[in-house]
């Protein structure tokens, strides 16, 4: 590992901070956090914090001595001086004193002592950097350093790699008593330039921003060579099956057997979004034939739990073309994996103050000859999940090569499961009505399918917006941010289907709405009109609903927790309008079509449901259309566009709302909402 530090950038934020008044050393501690935080084999997902002792003037313009520390909610690699509050540095000094300390009176005593009391909370490890005495302190979680001290002999190991350098501490929770023990054996030996938290992770020490940075690289890198001087370790392998099914297959039954029916209603299930990972690193690790014991043997620093849980679920290997049989042993070992959390969560829960079970399922699957996959509330969460994990390979897959994984005991794991300090990380965050589920748009280019896979974002769905035009597509994409996938796909052609399915899948895991939105007008007297036009719609306005049903049911037929297909049926289906049989006819094949999809598949849980909309701002009523009919009519444009009951203009937003109360009503099926502002000759009998 090489030290990032560039003089020349250094020199640039310590200029560009100074504009709005951070002083310098704020703005190196900013500098080389980011350093650390931009690297995932120093820092992961708010694992590692950094601090400085330094002088700022209080609110009374009174100069105070503070420790700046990494903030709670704050990402290392795009922190800024916000993130890094100043608390009193002699408040919490005095701290030391104390024998022990509550964790609620240590956060207590730390917002009080802050310079600014709207600032975030300081880090959970801020008491260890208050009660050394040097200048800049960096605390990373290192893979590299991990494999060197998760070994049941990692105090000899440290005592060969680093000689005097380092201090080594003995594994405790963070908080008060770990910051004691630290500051003790700091004392012990003044001399050293960093501490190694057994099976946690290591602090450098240093004057300046620089030293304490570089001795963290220097330390991390003769963890590497350590390590490398044996490599990697070479799992032997198990016997795997001649061919391996894809992840895109392997994904959607992982996911069903990777659920729990919801208590809010029956046929509400809590589902989670999927991340796949796989590198030659993964699949030695995770076909190996020992693999349920090193994967099994906890973690490799205590924070990763609240990520990836207490350990990964492991199942068989998929074999092509016998999905049955993987889908069957693949449901029995969730099964196993939930019965043993529970037993986990007894045998533990006097630990947890009273605190509730989390959900007891996987948030990492091992997959062997395949990979590993993430699992999460959401598609963020789920990639989370994924790093963390193949963070957790690289670790483990090292210290078995010099020697043999070991982690904290199940007592202290769990303490830092349901502790809830570590727990903050997470924030506070309200379930959103759709979260963990997938949604496809198609024709989500135009203005209905957009406004669709916007509320359905906004509703906590993971959303995929397919539409011929992959530019229109992106676009809409963009004004949703996230996770949200743009795929071009042309939903007149069966293999594009397949594919943008596929895509779905290997994105997320899985399919959940699908909502069957793409169409267009066509015109003509039906007496002369040429058949091929009438087929062409045909193949847009019912049969491309049909592929885009099918892709979809196939895929929720696998995860086997039901699903739910939404069709967009135009007014044309119950209240033709003149020339518009073109239109209209396939449009009223559609709506049989939502029918029968609701017939023959309710039994699984499948509900298929329409909304029945018009006269709506789109691609097919454009504003020169608009003109041209109100002109026609004598009216406004805005008489003609609110020419209804309710004499109120509808809008793709509208849609969008039924669309989305639809997907939530989990006893409708074979419904039609209709959306057009009132209009007796369309009323559905
Ligand atoms: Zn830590």
């Amino acid at each position: 590992m090489k030290s990032a530090w560039v003089e020349r950038d250094a020199k640039a934020a310590v200029d560009h901070w100074a504009k709005t008044g951070v002083a310098t050393d704020l703005a190196l501690r900013v500098y080389t956090t980011r350093l650390l935080g931009g690297d995932p084999k120093l820092v992961l997902h708010g694992g590692g914090n950094t601090s400085v002792k330094t002088h700022v003037q209080d609110l009374l313009g009174e100069d105070a001595e503070v420790l700046c520390v990494k903030g709670s909610g704050w990402d290392m690699g795009s922190i800024e001086p916000a993130g890094m509050p100043a608390v009193r540095l002699e408040a919490l000094r005095k701290l030391r004193a104390r024998t022990a300390m509550p964790d609620e009176e240590m956060v207590r005593v730390q917002r009080a002592s802050l310079i600014d009391p709207q600032a975030p909370n300081p880090s959970v490890e801020t008491l260890l950097h208050a009660f050394v005495p040097h200048k800049f302190v960096d605390h990373t979680h290192a893979t590299a350093v991990l494999s060197l001290i998760d070994q049941a002999d990692s105090e000899a190991l440290c005592a060969e790699t680093y000689g005097r350098r380092l201090g080594f501490v003995p594994y405790i929770m963070p908080g008060f008593a770990l910051a004691k023990k630290a500051a003790e054996v700091f004392e012990k030996n003044p001399e050293v330039e960093g501490l190694i938290l057994d099976k946690h992770g290591i602090f450098t020490f240093g004057n300046d921003a620089r030293e304490a940075y570089e001795r963290m690289i220097e330390f991390v890198t003769l963890a590497e060579e350590r390590l490398h001087k044996k490599g990697n370790a070479k799992f032997a392998g198990t016997r795997l099956p001649h061919r391996i099914a894809s992840a895109a297959e392997v994904a959607p039954v992982i996911r069903g057997a990777c659920t729990l029916r919801d208590a809010y209603g029956e046929g509400a299930h809590k589902r989670l979004i999927l991340h796949f990972r796989s590198s030659d690193t993964i699949l030695n690790y995770v076909s190996g034939k020992d693999v349920a014991r090193y994967a099994r043997a906890g973690l490799i620093t205590p924070d990763h739990v609240i990520r990836t849980k207490p350990w990964p679920l492991i199942v068989p290997a998929p074999e092509t073309g016998k999905l049955d049989d993987f889908k069957n042993a693949a449901q029995q070992a969730a099964h196993k994996f939930m019965d043993d959390y529970a037993a986990y969560f007894a045998r533990q829960k006097a630990r947890a103050n009273g605190a509730a079970m989390h959900d007891p399922l996987p948030r990492v699957v091992l997959v062997p000859g395949l990979g590993l996959f993430g699992l999460g509330a959401s598609a963020k969460d789920a990639r989370v999940a994924a790093d963390v994990a193949e963070a957790a390979v690289e670790g483990i897959s090292g210290a078995e090569a010099i020697g043999a994984f070991k982690s904290i005991s199940e007592s202290d794991m769990f303490d830092v499961e349901y502790w809830p300090l570590e727990l903050a990380k997470l924030g506070q965050r309200k379930p959103l009505p759709l979260a963990g589920q997938v949604a496809v748009i198609t024709g989500a280019g135009g203005a209905i399918g957009a406004a669709t896979a916007k509320a359905f974002a906004q509703a906590g769905a993971e959303v995929a917006l397919l539409d011929i035009d992959a530019d229109a597509a992106a676009k809409s994409a963009k004004t949703i941010g996230g996770a949200a996938l743009a795929i071009a796909c042309d939903v007149t052609n069966a293999a594009s289907v397949d594919t943008a399915f596929n895509q779905v899948v290997a994105a997320f895991g899985g399919v959940d709405i699908a909502v069957s939105n793409a169409g267009a007008a066509w015109q003509g007297k039906i007496g002369d009109v040429d058949e091929a036009l009438l087929r062409e719609s045909f193949e847009l306005n019912f049969f491309a609903h049909q592929k885009v049903a099918q892709a979809a049911v196939k895929v929720m037929l696998k995860q086997g927790m039901g699903g739910c297909l939404l069709f967009n049926v135009s007014k044309q289906a119950v209240n033709p309008g003149p020339d518009f049989g073109p239109y209209g006819l396939p449009k009223a094949a559609t709506l049989l079509l939502v029918r029968q999809y609701a017939l023959d598949y309710g039994a699984a849980g499948i509900r298929a449901n329409a909304v029945n909309a018009d006269r709506i701002r789109s691609g097919l009523l454009t504003q020169d259309f608009i003109k041209e009919r109100a002109k026609a009519r004598g009216l406004s444009e805005k008489e003609y566009m609110s020419g209804n009951l309710l004499q109120r203009e509808v809008t793709a937003e509208d849609v969008a709302q039924a669309f989305l109360h639809q997907a939530l009503e989990l006893k409708t099926t074979a419904n039609v909402t209709t959306v057009d502002g009132g209009n007796i000759a369309a009323a559905l009998r």
